[in-house]
């Protein structure tokens, strides 16, 4: 689904991405782990063009996405994101913040648009939240919201960047029930979370970043239970 080669990203004079390569299968949760800095909300933002690539290629269903020829609008409509801080429109309805791509990008009718919104509220457990404010909610379910505003343009692949970092405690699991459900209905997912519980259950594989550098990988068990990297080691002993 994403094929990843030689990816570098500099700011300025520094090197944020030192050469990733990654295949990221179809119906894949790869979790991506990782000390602060390490890179990996960067790694994210270029698997859909929101940082440009300084150098490397990056395929998205077949088509080589950071060709100049390429116009990743189009790409973009089929890579969901849900961000730490919600990032839904406080002045918009929940519905109406469903609604407004496939509203203005597929250009569906709005009746097309409240189905598609009804059965994506109910498949995150908040129907009775249509007509609510994002002000009015706690954050498990903005961030529930948020991610029925992504799987609202059918995307094939959702990125996650710390989707529960910001939340309080009690509403942690929700919104990893959430995204478990999506991962059993066969998502292709790219998780950046210090979730470990969420890894290990829910990864089909784990990348640990360090330095802009993808310094192992594995199947969550296996990765945990022995991580062959000292670096990886010295993480693991932080966080699990
Ligand atoms: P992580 O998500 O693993 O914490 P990030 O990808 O956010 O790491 O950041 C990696 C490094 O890149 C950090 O040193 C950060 O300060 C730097 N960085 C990220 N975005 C920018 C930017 N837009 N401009 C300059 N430096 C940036
Ligand atoms: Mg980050």
């Amino acid at each position: 689904m994403i094929r990843v080669r030689n990816l570098h990203k500099r700011f300025h004079k520094l090197n944020v991405l030192n050469g990733i390569n990654i295949d990221i299968e179809r119906g894949e949760v790869l979790v991506v782990i990782g000390p602060s800095g390490s890179g990996k909300s960067t790694f994210l933002r270029c698997l859909n063009l929101l940082e440009t690539p300084s150098e490397g290629e990056i395929h998205f269903d077949g088509t080589l996405i950071t060709s100049k020829q390429n116009d990743i609008n189009v790409q973009r409509q089929q890579m969901g994101m849900v961000f730490q801080q919600f990032n839904l429109f406080p002045h918009l309805s929940v519905l109406h913040n469903i609604t407004l791509a496939p509203r203005k990008l597929k250009k569906l009718s709005d009746a097309e648009a409240n189905g598609i919104a009804f059965d994506l509220l109910r498949k995150v457990g908040l129907e009775d939240k249509a007509q609510s404010y994002p002000g009015q909610l706690s954050g498990g379910q903005k961030q529930r919201i948020a991610i029925a505003r992504a799987l609202a343009m059918s995307p094939k692949v959702m990125l996650f960047d710390e989707p529960t970092s910001a939340l309080d405690p009690e509403m942690v699991g929700e919104v990893l029930e959430v995204m478990k459900n999506l991962a059993k209905g066969g998502m292709t997912m790219v998780v950046v979370t210090h979730e470990m519980g969420f890894a290990r259950e829910v990864g089909t594989r784990v990348v640990f970043m360090d330095g802009g550098k993808i310094v192992e990988a594995g199947k969550p068990h296996e990765l945990f239970a022995n991580p062959q990297h000292p670096r990886t080691k010295e993480f693991l002993s932080k966080v699990l």
